[in-house]
């Protein structure tokens, strides 16, 4: 699980125009952005973009949201492989709940071998 509050960082530092454009190039249409969409067939634009919405929108097919969602559909990943696809490009590292109870495991197992290798060297010094 991803924290919402890192998804919203990672929405925040993600711009859509500059993520979509990274993809294939967008051309200004007054306020926002269009290009061929990617999604379908098509000759003349009418994947639009909006950069004060943070959202694309395909006026042919329907495809549309966030910038999570064009990830999602364009390279064909779940949400948290988008989010975390998303977070890596603007260097948010993610804390997930699952990976730092692993950390926790490893540390305690780290702890418990020296635990025992100093109890083996008193046993030692006893026999
Ligand atoms: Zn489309």
């Amino acid at each position: 699980m991803i924290p919402s509050e890192t998804i919203e960082q990672i929405a925040a530092a993600n711009d859509v125009v500059e993520v979509i454009s990274s993809y294939f190039p967008l051309k200004r249409a007054g306020a926002n952005f269009k290009a061929l969409c990617p999604f379908h067939q098509e000759k003349t634009p009418s994947f639009h973009v909006s950069p004060q919405r943070q959202t694309f929108h395909c006026f042919g097919c329907g495809v549309g949201g966030s910038v999570f969602r064009f990830v999602m559909e364009y390279e064909h990943l779940d949400f948290p492989s988008a989010a975390r696809k998303l977070a890596a490009r603007v260097g948010i590292p993610i804390a997930e709940e699952r990976v730092a109870a692993d950390e926790d495991r490893q540390h305690e197992a780290r702890r418990t071998r020296i635990g025992s290798s100093v109890l083996r060297q008193t046993v030692g010094t006893h026999f």
